[in-house]
């Protein structure tokens, strides 16, 4: 039976759901604010327009985990994907877009398409319930009485305003020869085992210089329409150090509580800590390293501390407006809100983040609806493609508790963060690969090698998903 599903928002998100619902033979209804109202960040009244850059990402299917996205969201025929493919314009290994015809492209696939109506105003507050199903993709700049419906249903703490981001770690890039894993005092805590943080230790000299290195580095200022630049438990760590040389080692970088097994005699001068971010235990979070340094000056000082000098970041720190749901907790695996099942989020407000991502969540949310609209359950992707990793960090693979964290220790208001693809989100390999001779290769042979045999499973996984059939067992084994 033909169903009306309703999309708020017809951004990046939305367009793809829209698109989905509507190539299944449902109907679909995009409501769209802009140009009746307008965003801080948008310019024009078409669907899909892209706020800044115009690129894409790597195409790279096979050594880069937005490529493979890329050719995920291909074979399932997206509309995002065939409308940056024919607005192309040359970026190297790159997928970059003519902006204009890009969203061009997409307004006019979807306004003329027979099962796709167009609705251009505001949905102040959260949709009426005789709407039905509905798809909410109202992205990064939700408009605000939308939000405070949300928050009125989810509870004040379910909704952020503000992307505040510690930097997060590769946990194989991370020198385990220099840190060490052991909780303040070796405190268990509720769910934790007492040595649940990685610790990296400085001395003075080491700490004096990383703390001129961050009062000197490069920022980045905060937009106008940003507002409030500060709150609460999230002061980036330069504005601390630009308090005072003692600040950082009495507060996030104290070194108090712990004893370093190789050297229990020297007390270190300041310790920075990271906590485990995935349920996978394959990325660790910087534990109060917010900061608005530029990525290039990120990189550059982060990778002085003792232990990251090789630090592979799966995403740099930074602090944006930004409206995202705590995902983890309230969204099922279908991306429903369990509050009211009627609505199921998509885009950049369920804690993805990124052109690509928000429109392949947007794909599977048109998906998880159609699949419901027919009474039957979609199987679950396996979290061993690109779709299934990032579906997985929204609505469940994300540790939303801080089992051991200290008093005084920088506690985020919540830890859900969000997050662009990458193969940290991906269940580790049970082995190490190796090359045709059977040899264990090492530095960038063995990195290339692994996203090769890591991509090559997800598209065997994705063929078996997609022909219904259960994926090869991937169960995780612990890290290599
Ligand atoms: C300033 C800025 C710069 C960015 N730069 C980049 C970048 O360079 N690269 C990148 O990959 N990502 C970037 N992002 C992130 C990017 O916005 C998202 O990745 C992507 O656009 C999110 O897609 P979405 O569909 O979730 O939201 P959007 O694309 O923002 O779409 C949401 C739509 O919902 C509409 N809407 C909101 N509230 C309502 C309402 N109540 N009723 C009806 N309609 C509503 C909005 O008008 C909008 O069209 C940037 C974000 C911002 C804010």
């Amino acid at each position: 039976m033909t169903q009306t599903i309703h999309i708020v928002g017809g951004g990046l998100a939305g367009s793809e759901a829209a698109w989905q619902v509507a190539e299944a033979g449902h109907r679909a209804v995009i409501h769209e604010m802009r140009p009746v109202r307008g965003t801080e960040a948008h310019q024009t009244d078409s669907l899909a327009e892209l706020v800044c850059s115009n690129s894409f990402r790597s195409d790279d299917p096979e050594g880069n985990a937005v490529g493979l996205l890329h050719q995920e969201m291909r074979s399932l025929g997206s509309l995002i994907m065939r409308a940056a493919d024919a607005n192309q314009v040359p970026a190297g290994g790159a997928l970059a877009v003519d902006r204009e015809g890009f969203a061009a492209a997409v307004t006019r696939a979807l306004e003329r398409h027979p099962n796709v109506t167009l609705v251009r105003g505001e949905v102040a507050g959260l949709p009426p319930e005789e709407w039905g199903p509905c798809i909410v993709a109202t992205g990064p700049l939700t408009a605000p009485t939308l939000a405070e419906g949300i928050r009125d249903l989810t509870g004040a703490e379910s909704l952020a305003f503000f992307d505040a981001i510690a930097p997060i770690v590769h946990r194989d890039s991370i020198d385990m020869d220099v840190a060490w894993f052991q909780s303040r005092y070796d405190k268990p805590g509720p769910g934790g085992s007492g040595a649940d943080y990685l610790n990296c230790p400085m001395d003075r000299a080491q700490y004096d210089a990383f703390v001129a290195a961050l009062v000197a580095g490069e920022k980045i200022g905060f937009k106008q329409w940003e507002g409030t630049p500060y709150f609460d438990g999230c002061l980036p760590i330069e504005v601390m150090a630009e308090r005072g040389p003692e600040t950082l080692r009495h507060g996030p970088m104290k070194p108090v509580g712990l004893t370093n097994p190789r050297d229990p005699q020297v007390k270190a001068c300041a310790i920075v800590q990271l906590r485990q971010d995935n349920a996978l235990g394959t990325l660790y979070n910087m534990v109060g390293f917010q900061t608005k340094l530029t990525y290039a000056e990120q990189v550059r000082i982060f990778r002085t501390i003792p232990g990251l000098e090789r630090a592979e970041f799966a995403r740099l720190g930074g602090l944006h407006r930004n409206t995202y749901l705590d995902s983890p907790r309230l969204l099922d695996a279908t991306l429903r809100l369990k509050a009211r099942p009627a609505l199921r989020f998509a885009g950049q407000i369920t804690g993805c983040e990124g052109y690509v991502e928000s429109a392949a969540i947007g794909l599977m949310a048109g998906r998880f609806a159609v699949a419901e609209a027919a009474g039957d359950a979609l199987e679950p992707l396996p979290q061993t493609t690109a779709l299934g990793a990032l579906i997985a960090h929204i609505t469940g693979g994300h540790i939303t508790s801080d089992p051991s964290a200290a008093d005084g220790e920088a506690k985020a208001p919540r830890s859900f963060q969000p997050m662009n693809v990458n193969f940290g989100l991906f269940p580790p390999l049970a082995q190490a690969p190796r090359n045709e001779t059977g040899r264990r290769l090492r530095g960038p042979e063995k990195a290339a090698l692994k996203k090769r045999v890591l991509t090559d499973r997800a598209r065997a996984d994705l063929a078996a998903w997609m022909a219904g059939a259960q994926p090869a067992d991937w169960r995780p084994a612990a890290a290599e």
